[in-house]
């Protein structure tokens, strides 16, 4: 009697497990911190246990599945965000620079396809140009990421319901490339939008929708966290808006969502700690509208959270100081590595000098050097220094990286900076080095194991259409 009990009961037990492997999850979503490695989740769960003093770790790592990817190209064993890209959204290998095109220049086409073929309203969100490489290679192709003019076009006639950036390069392309891009956006049936009011305030019947950040000149990406720039949208409210429009228009299927912190990216090009942690923190906030709606739908829904490459190999721990980690020197920094060199260039235009004296200001208020972080004389030499040579005489040669030209500096206030805190670079570019994965919902169980970024796009389309 006891052993047929077991038998039943085992015989139960397996049913369940098939019932619940057999789940197809009906609303997914897909995250993607560019250039988000281990460094960086690990640097800012540090900081939220250590100084925030948040006794649970960060949400992602609390999903149950927790494993990694490779990240090499069809090129190099470093990757760049349009192959990554390309690899995330269609499953393929290609060469660095190329979008959803293979090293043959044949079309590669995005899971996308597929979710809006099945009935599944698509939404498509970033921090960054809206036809950057990442969100790009979920709707658009080009031969190169650089060819602006190609990737914003893929969006007309895609069929995806809402598109969101800072801004979009093609808007910034010299002659009426722009305009014709969103003439042709309206008449496919978007409603193109700036800032969050003029999306709130949109009516029920704008089924489509195209979101970017009022006009500023504040480059093609909404800011940085730690800038705070008043007024700008944020990942959270993006992820947000992107959510509301695609549960809008679905029609009882589900639907899927990328969202990309594309600003994660940008701060550790420009090795700059501190914004990168906070850009990893605004990235959970957005992670958490995802995880609510989880937690009302949990037998339906599915999140996926990793990164296309790692970006400046950032590490707790550098070769000039091994383990005197102070991240609350963190708290200090009230502005960007791009923010300080953007405004240092802007004075510079203006012709206003800068004096020794209001510069030891400015780094004491605005970065805690000589405030909250107690410099040595060799680092006011050094300071004072660069000052000289950046200012006075013209000698310093400036800091090139993706994204901007620090003067030397810049540089070098930021470089000290980090070495207080802890926080070791490899590299101001990307490197070939392990991204983390992380999953929950029904099909997160796929997701085990040394994954490669092709699978990850593969394994999305199975456990949430079963092909
Ligand atoms: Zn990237």
């Amino acid at each position: 009697m006891m052993k047929m009990k077991k038998q039943i009961l085992t015989l139960l037990l397996s049913a369940a497990a098939l019932l619940h492997c057999g789940a197809q999850a009906k609303y997914v979503f897909y995250f993607i911190g560019d250039g988000m490695g281990m460094g960086h989740v690990n640097a800012a769960e540090t900081y939220n246990r250590d100084i925030l003093g948040n006794p649970d770790p960060l949400l992602m790592m609390t999903f149950p599945v927790a494993s990694q990817s490779r990240t090499y190209s069809a090129s190099s064993p470093v990757t760049d965000s349009a192959a990554a890209g390309t690899a995330l959204s269609t499953g393929s290998k290609t060469v660095n620079y190329r979008l959803a095109m293979n090293p043959d220049s044949a079309m590669l086409y995005s899971i996308t396809r597929d979710f809006i073929a099945a009935g599944r309203p698509v939404g498509i969100a970033t921090s960054v140009a809206g036809d950057d490489a990442t969100p790009g290679a979920f709707y658009g192709h080009g031969l190169s990421r650089n060819d602006v003019l190609d990737i914003a076009p893929g969006a007309v006639g895609s069929g995806v319901s809402f598109l969101a950036g800072g801004s979009f390069k093609i808007l910034d392309a010299e002659g009426d490339a722009g305009e014709k891009w969103l003439e042709a956006m309206r008449k496919d049936g978007y409603s193109v939008v700036k800032g969050s009011g003029e999306y709130h305030a949109l009516a029920e019947k704008d089924k489509k929708k195209v979101l970017m950040m009022a006009p500023t000149d504040y480059w093609d990406q909404i800011g940085y966290t730690i800038d705070s720039i008043p007024g700008a949208l944020t990942l959270p409210e993006i992820t947000a808006a992107c959510l509301q429009t695609v549960s809008a228009n679905d029609r009882g299927e589900g639907f899927f969502m990328m969202v990309e912190g594309g600003n994660i990216d940008w701060a550790a090009h420009a090795n700059d700690g501190g914004a990168v942690i906070k850009e990893v923190l605004n990235f959970q906030d957005a992670i958490r509208h995802a995880y609510d709606f989880y937690l009302d739908h949990p037998d339906e829904t599915l999140i996926i959270v990793t990164a296309d490459h790692d970006t400046g190999g950032m590490a707790l721990g550098r070769a000039d100081n091994h383990r005197d980690i102070h991240l609350e020197y963190i708290d200090a920094q009230r502005q960007s590595k791009d923010r300080f060199a953007d405004l240092c260039r802007e004075r510079k235009a203006r012709g206003e000098e800068l004096s020794w004296p209001e510069m030891q200001r400015y780094l004491a208020d605005m970065l805690g050097l000589g405030s909250a972080i107690p410099l040595t004389d060799e680092d006011m030499r050094d300071l004072k220094e660069t000052f000289d040579a950046t200012f006075i005489t013209g000698d310093a040669k400036d800091q090139k990286t993706l994204y901007n030209d620090f003067n030397a500096f810049t540089a070098k206030a930021y470089d000290i900076q980090n070495r207080h805190i802890g926080i070791g670079w490899t590299s101001n570019n990307h490197t070939g080095n392990f991204v983390p994965v992380y999953a929950i919902g029904p099909g997160s169980e796929l997701f085990t194991g040394n994954l490669d970024n092709t699978r990850i796009p593969m394994l999305i389309r199975r456990a949430a259409l079963g092909e």
